[in-house]
């Protein structure tokens, strides 16, 4: 005799083709709750959306955002400057580098800097398994989890070198957006534009890598760049407050 399939079944099925209510539901109860979805349900249960790739964010604000990767917290005075000027920068952590600076990392966390992940040990990702880059990004969530006790959403891949398969590990590590950068700020405190019209326009993110000639510290890059920002009537915004509006506008609007 031929079984009619169960409602839990048929959900399952249907969650593969395209989400059904009871997961759309529960997807939003798991982020009301501030945890990542593709962990509070388990990694088996459906394909996780795959995030998007940025480099910059849809506003009219006259806002730009300051991104820092490897090693800005270990100059002294970068602390100094995020606290008095109230800069809302986000830097991307790798363990290999950040590891022994975390209590500089503690101090940027409470002056009101965002610490999101750069992998555990910064290979360039593309071309690699999915189980070694997941073990690279989600690592870090967890370094970043237990030391901070944060769950980081935003993902820079090490070089800005990504595949599709980054983009399915960082959603499998619960990262909402994948964050390149459409400015860079060179060692002498210049900024290049690798595509794109050569200015600073609203909503524009930039990075500032370590430099490799130690000119200019962390702190004076940023002195530096900051006139620039606001000599064209710019500010600082936070990267993701304005990430995650943009996201979930994305998301109502289905794409
Ligand atoms: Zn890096």
């Amino acid at each position: 005799m031929r079984r009619l399939p169960t409602a839990a079944a048929l959900c399952a099925v249907v969650l593969l083709l395209a989400g059904c209510a009871g997961a759309a539901g529960e997807r939003a109860g798991a982020d009301a709750r501030g945890q990542d979805p593709a962990h509070a349900a388990g990694p088996l249960v459906r394909p996780a959306r795959l995030p998007p790739v940025v480099d910059r964010v849809r506003t009219r604000d006259p806002v730009v955002f300051l991104t820092y990767d490897d090693g800005a917290e270990r100059d002294p005075g970068f602390a100094g400057l995020v606290s008095e000027r109230r800069l809302p920068v986000t830097l991307f952590l790798t363990d290999r580098v950040a590891g022994p600076g975390y209590g500089h990392l503690a101090r940027l966390r409470a002056v009101g800097a965002s610490l999101q992940n750069h992998t555990l040990d910064h290979p360039a990702l593309r071309g690699l398994p999915h189980a070694g880059q997941r073990a690279e990004i989600c690592g870090q969530q967890h370094k970043l989890r237990s030391r901070f006790g944060i769950r980081p959403h935003l993902f820079r891949p090490p070089y800005g070198t990504y595949d599709r398969t980054t983009l399915r590990a960082a959603a499998d590590c619960g990262i909402t957006a994948v964050v390149l950068w459409r400015a860079s700020l060179s060692a002498d405190g210049e900024l290049t534009y690798p595509h794109g019209e050569p200015r600073l326009r609203p909503g524009d993110i930039i990075s500032v890598p370590s430099a490799e000639t130690e000119s200019l510290t962390p702190a004076e890059r940023t002195v530096r760049l900051l006139g620039e920002i606001e000599g064209r009537g710019l500010r600082v915004g936070r990267l993701e407050d304005y990430l995650r509006h943009e996201i979930t506008g994305r998301r109502a609007a289905g794409n």
